[in-house]
């Protein structure tokens, strides 16, 4: 097997251009198994946008993501989801009417079912699952509260796991540790740290601390192209980076 064919993702000339500007222009970056890549970058260097290209939510101008073998371009946003690749954006998106077991029930892939979502019985299987994901996300002892009491480090959490529970090979988060308390954000690392065991996670973040804390590789964007890769070390280290930081 030739080696580029062992990345989870391979994301190659990747461009798309809105009237002429180029949001995301010739990128190209690889995400091994079980790692955890942070992108870096100035407000509008197109860090949302390479996120809103690999669920599909934006078509491509050009280029490839390779994800598992299969070509993303040329899937639509639910054949992507259920290839394996789960998004969290970064409003989080609960049903804040329904309590915390609820939310993860029906996030359950057989959910989705012709009977529709709510229709099918809380058999052992789902509730422990259930039970397991809570407990990764630290909200175990809260299945029985309504979704909108949580504090809103709870709330990022239970979305977190509202996509743990269908188990993707990749999980993408964009800001997910914005308004979290510093105590939050130490979990929420340890969450993610955690869950690499079994999966990849692509995450946008500007909280450096954090960033130290949970990065295995940096990806600095700038001007919708990489401008710098590496350890964190190595690209708080770089020119590139330097400059670009300073200029804001
Ligand atoms: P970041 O997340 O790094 O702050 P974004 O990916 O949100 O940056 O945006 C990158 C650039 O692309 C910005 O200049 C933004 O205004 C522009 N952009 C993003 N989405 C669209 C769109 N759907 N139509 C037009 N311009 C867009
Ligand atoms: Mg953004």
């Amino acid at each position: 097997m030739a080696p580029e064919t062992d990345y989870l993702l391979a994301v190659e000339g990747l461009t798309v251009s809105f009237d002429g500007f180029r949001a995301v222009d010739d990128l190209s970056f690889y995400l091994d198994r079980n790692e955890i890549r942070v992108v870096i970058g100035p407000n509008g260097a197109g860090k949302t946008t390479v996120l809103d290209l690999i669920c599909g939510r934006t078509k491509a101008t050009a280029g490839s993501i390779k994800f598992d073998g299969a070509e993303l371009t040329r899937m639509r946003e639910h054949e992507i989801v259920r290839a394996g690749v789960g998004r969290k954006f970064q409003t989080p998106s609960i049903y804040e009417d329904l309590t915390v077991f609820e939310n993860l029930e029906i996030s359950f892939p057989r959910g989705r079912s012709v009977f529709g979502a709510l229709a099918f019985r809380r058999d052992s299987e789902v509730s422990d699952r259930v039970e397991e994901v809570a407990r990764s996300v630290f909200l175990h002892d809260q299945l029985d509260r309504s979704a909108g009491t949580l504090s809103h480090g709870q709330k990022q959490w239970l979305e977190i796991g509202m996509l743990l529970i269908q188990n993707p090979a990749l999980l993408m988060l964009d800001e997910p540790v914005a308004g979290m308390s510093v105590s939050e954000r130490v979990k929420t690392a340890e969450l993610l740290r955690r869950v690499i065991q079994h999966r990849s996670v692509l995450v946008i973040e500007h909280d450096m601390g954090f960033v130290e804390s949970i990065a295995d590789k940096v990806t600095v964007l700038h001007q919708g192209r990489v401008i710098s890769e590496g350890s964190i070390a190595h690209v708080k280290a770089d020119r590139k980076v330097v400059e670009v930081y300073l200029g804001h």
